[in-house]
This record gives structure tokens, C-alpha cells and sequence, in this order.
């Protein structure tokens, strides 16, 4: 079988169902979309645990009140998402050892010294910017700060503010690109945790209008589910897309929006292969992996109130279960914890069955809260770094990759267009950076075809 359309979007995730309505919008109603999983949503996507709905991708609106308003906000406040205030600030009094509970006083003296260093390397990374410097990592700008953490709570504190969002450590990630983080310095530095029974994913409804969805099941004839691509044959002239279940879809052109995990791996074959400069774009840009261990108990054992919900616990070994949040506000009487890790300890819990990472779990909650806490009766933990159709959980932007490079990564081969959050220069890494991508790269698809600007154009400096 064979379908001819104009646009052909890949994914129907955030970029995707956001390029879509940028198409609709323009009068474009001759696209289709293919979707590999069996709903849309993509990396926003949740699930039943303990008596109540937990997001496994996506679940915090990170950046609003700031100067540029943020599309998920927007579209949160359109569908009357639940949603409370992200207390981040107030780690510094939930810190945990292995000895227990660590008074205020006694982490003073680390708090304020991380704070310092914090100021210090966003205001390095501004003058990096400014001065058109070539780039360095997180790391070597703390080492200009003369500290380099390195006790159990200086590492916790810092994987705090560096892990916990970009979920790679600052050994790895870029100066330049994330320091400040415009989702902080141009969206807000303020974050809104979504705890909305109907799902996160709940916000990319609107998105979706022309899709005729009702709760998130979608009437259009356009939207193909369970269908994984396979292959891409693309050239100047257009692109044909084939799928798993043997049907080929022709379009004027295409939007590529799979993950840059995904990219990495074999699971789509192009034809012809990708350029080298393209492929090394891809390959320099990191997926990085974040996981949230979601656990029931009997009953609750850990403080509640106000400024009680972010909670670090401070280990030898950097990145062991370092940060904990309850859920009591969300859902009082639940009795739902979780703690989330990153990055190594993400990969290598993905690997183990979950008794096993419950038995570690356990050890852990028993040194911060002493040894009667009684046994989790559940554990939930999505793997999201073995799942061919993501691969990991979203992009960081590593040292070495400049904003040339990134351009690499952003541009068309042919009619075939990339998109996707690793595609958002700026907000790389979350729903919204999804969301302007779609839309970005959407305008770039309707200037190819009805403007004749295709764009395809790359000052390569690898051939
Ligand atoms: P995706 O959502 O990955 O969409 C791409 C789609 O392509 C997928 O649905 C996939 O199934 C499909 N696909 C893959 N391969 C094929 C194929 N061969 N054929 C057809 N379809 C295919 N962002 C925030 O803003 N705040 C957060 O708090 C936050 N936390 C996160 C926590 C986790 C655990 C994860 C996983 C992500 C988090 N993010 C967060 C990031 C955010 O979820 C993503 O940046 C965003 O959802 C990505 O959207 P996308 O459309 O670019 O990609």
C-alpha cells in the first residue's frame, strides 16, 4: 500500500502534535502522522501507581514568571491542570546522611559555599557567552571558583542543581549552553509540579485540536498509531517514509521528530546514509537518562508541611539515590514517595529487576530515617533508556558542541526535517523546547513548499 501526502511528521510527541497544528494553522491539511507507541504524548506519559496516577516523562512546568511567557504554562492554565509550586529552594532543610537527619546548622556552611559557587559559575558562563570564549565544562568553571565539591552533602548540593535538571554531571555538560539556562533567565526561574489525575500529557490536548481528541483518544484518520518507521528514503525532490506493517507513505517532505537517543540507534535505517556532518552532529549530542522510583508504604514516615517536599540524601558514592520528594500535598493519606537518580545509576538500575533495586532502596531510606520505617509494599520505575523509541530520557548539550554543530543538528537533508527538543537551541531538554520546535521546524516545511526556500544548504566544515 501506498499513501501520498504532502507532509509526512514522524512522532507524536510534544514537536510532532506542535508542528501539526503550525501546518493546520497554514491552511496544510494533507499530512499524516506516525506514531510508533499507541498513544500520543510521547515522553509525557503517566501511569497508575498506589491508588493514583504518577508521571513517568514530563512533570514539572520548569520555567514561568518570567519575561516571555512559556508555551506549557499557556496551555496548563487553557486546560485547568493541577499543578502546585516547586519549593526547590528549601533542600537545604530536608538533608539527609547515613547517620540520619542533618540540622540546618550543620549544612549551613556547604549551603552557603554552593551558592557562592552557583553565582560565580552563571556569571562565568555569561561572560563565556559575551566574550565569545570557546567553551568549557560545569566543572572546569567550579574549578576557577577554587572548589570543586567533593564531601558527601557539597556533592548532593551539587548534583541538586546540576544533575536534577540536565541529568548528566557537570564534568559533561557545556558552560556556554547552560549557564544561565534560558529557561530560567528568559521563561522564569519559578517551576509548577503537575500532579493532574487526567495526566500532564493533558496539556498537549490543544495542541492536538485537529486531531479531534477526547481524553486523549483521537477520531482524525490522519493520526496512524502503532506504526513504526522503518526507513527513510529522502532526496531534494521529497521524502518516502516506510513503515513496519509494510506501508509506504510519499510526501513533499517530512518531519523527523524521534529522540536523539533514537537517532543514535539503528532502529531507522536512511536512505541514502545520513551525510557525515549530519551523523556527527548527532552523535556529539548527548541523551541523557533520569529516572523516578515511585514507592507505596503502609504508612508515612517522613516529615510533611510546607517545604518538606524536596529531600536529599547525601552519599559517599555521587548520584546514589540523592534526591527524594513526597507526595503528600498531591495526594494526602497516599503514603507515595520517590527518589530519582540519573545518568549511570539510571542505566544501571534499568537493568535490575525491581526487588532488587527495592532491596537498595530500602537500605538507603533506613540510614536517613532510621531502621523501623516499615517495607515499601510497591515500586514503580519506567525504563526509558532500554525502550527502543526513546532511549534515554532528553538531551544535554555537552562540551564541544557549538552552536555550528547545532546548527548541523537542526538542518534538513534534502526534504527530510529534523525536529524534536533536541532541536530547540535554546530550550533543549523539555516540553516546551518541544513544543517551539515542532513549530519552528513547521515554518521551515512551509517555506520549503510554498516558498520554494528549501534550505538545504549546510557551510559544512566536514564533508
Ligand atoms: P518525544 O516525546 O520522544 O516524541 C517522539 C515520538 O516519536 C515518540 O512518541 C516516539 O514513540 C516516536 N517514535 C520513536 N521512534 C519512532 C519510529 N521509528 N516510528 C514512529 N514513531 C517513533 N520536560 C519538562 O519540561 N519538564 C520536566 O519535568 C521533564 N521531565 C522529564 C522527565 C523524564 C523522565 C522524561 C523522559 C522527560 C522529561 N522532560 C521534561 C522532557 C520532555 O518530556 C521532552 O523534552 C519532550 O516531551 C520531548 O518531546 P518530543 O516531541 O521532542 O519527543
Amino acid at each position: 500500500e501506498t499513501v501520498i501526502t504532502d507532509v509526512i511528521i514522524i512522532g507524536a510527541g510534544a514537536a510532532g502534535l506542535s508542528a501539526g497544528k503550525t501546518l493546520s494553522e497554514r491552511g496544510v491539511v494533507n499530512f499524516v502522522i506516525l506514531e510508533a507507541t499507541e498513544k500520543i504524548g510521547g515522553r509525557v506519559r503517566n501511569a497508575n501507581f498506589g491508588g493514583v496516577k504518577v508521571e513517568l516523562g514530563a512533570n514539572w512546568i520548569e520555567g514561568v514568571n518570567g519575561e516571555k511567557e512559556n508555551p506549557v504554562y499557556t496551555l496548563a492554565n487553557e486546560v485547568n491542570l493541577k499543578y502546585s509550586y516547586a519549593f526547590y529552594d528549601n533542600y537545604s532543610q530536608n538533608i539527609y546522611d547515613h547517620t540520619g537527619y542533618l540540622a540546618p546548622e550543620v549544612v549551613a556552611p556547604a549551603v552557603e559555599r554552593a551558592d557562592e559557587s552557583f553565582d560565580y559559575v552563571e556569571a562565568l558562563g555569561t561572560n563565556f557567552t559575551n566574550e565569545n570564549l570557546d567553551d568549557i565544562s560545569v566543572l572546569t568553571a567550579q574549578r576557577f571558583f577554587g572548589r570543586v565539591p567533593s564531601s558527601p552533602v557539597e556533592m548532593a548540593i551539587d548534583s541538586w542543581k546540576y544533575d536534577f535538571s540536565s541529568a548528566e554531571p557537570p564534568r559533561v555538560t557545556s558552560l556556554r549552553n547552560s549557564e544561565p539556562l534560558p529557561t530560567d533567565s528568559i521563561l522564569g526561574p519559578d517551576s509548577y509540579f503537575v500532579s493532574d489525575q487526567r495526566g500532564y500529557a493533558t496539556v498537549l490536548h490543544p495542541l492536538a485540536y485537529y486531531l479531534r481528541c477526547d481524553e486523549g483518544v483521537c477520531n482524525d484518520p490522519r493520526l496512524k498509531l502503532s506504526t513504526v518507521v522503518t526507513k527513510i528514503t529522502y532526496s531534494t525532490e521529497g521524502v518516502t517514509v516506510h513503515t513496519e506493517d509494510d506501508i509506504t507513505y510519499n510526501g513533499k517532505a517530512a518531519i523527523l521528530t524521534v529522540s536523539i537517543g533514537v537517532l543514535q540507534s539503528d532502529l531507522i535505517n536512511f536512505s541514502p546514509d545520513l551525510p557525515f556532518w549530519k551523523l556527527s552532529a548527532i552523535y556529539q549530542f548527548n541523551m541523557a537518562v533520569y529516572t523516578k522510583i515511585f514507592l507505596k508504604f503502609p504508612k508515612r514516615f517522613w516529615p510533611i508541611g510546607p517545604g518538606t517536599e524536596y529531600i536529599l540524601y547525601a552519599d559517599e558514592k555521587r548520584g546514589y539515590y540523592p534526591f527524594w520528594q513526597h507526595l503528600e500535598q498531591e495526594f494526602p493519606g497516599e503514603n507515595i514517595i520517590f527518589t530519582t537518580v540519573t545518568d549511570d545509576e539510571s542505566r544501571r538500575i534499568e537493568q535490575m529487576p525491581d526487588n532488587e533495586t527495592l532491596a537498595e532502596v530500602m537500605l538507603v531510606l533506613r540510614k536517613m530515617f532510621g531502621p523501623d520505617i516499615p517495607n515499601a509494599t510497591d515500586i514503580l520505575y519506567p525504563r526509558w533508556w532500554q525502550d527502543k523509541y526513546f532511549r534515554g530520557t532528553f538531551s544535554n548539550w555537552p562540551i564541544g558542541v557549538s552552536s555550528y554543530e547545532y546548527k548541523q543538528l537542526q538542518a534538513p537533508v534534502g526534504r527530510l526535517y529534523f525536529s524534536g527538543e533536541h532541536c530547540s537551541e535554546q530550550y533543549n531538554g523539555y516540553v516546551h523546547g518541544a513544543i517551539f520546535a515542532g513549530n519552528e521546524t513547521a515554518h521551515e516545511v512551509l517555506k520549503c513548499l510554498y516558498e520554494n526556500d528549501c534550505n538545504t544548504f549546510i557551510p559544512s566544515r566536514l564533508k
